[in-house]
């Protein structure tokens, strides 16, 4: 389940280390449309939006 930064909103993964204080959100923001919107590192792993769960 991805997780929204209360600092800057943007989205990472549930285990990224980077992503300090958050709220996990059930929906990726409709804004993303691709895993190159999601600009953490954490995304490496995932090949696509479909991937994250
Ligand atoms: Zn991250």
């Amino acid at each position: 389940m991805p997780i929204m930064s209360s600092d800057d909103f943007s989205i990472h993964a549930d285990d990224c280390e980077d992503v300090g204080a958050g709220m996990s959100i059930s929906d990726l923001p409709d804004e993303v449309t691709s895993i190159d919107d999601l600009e953490c590192e954490c995304w490496s792993g995932f090949d696509s939006l479909e991937d994250i769960e």
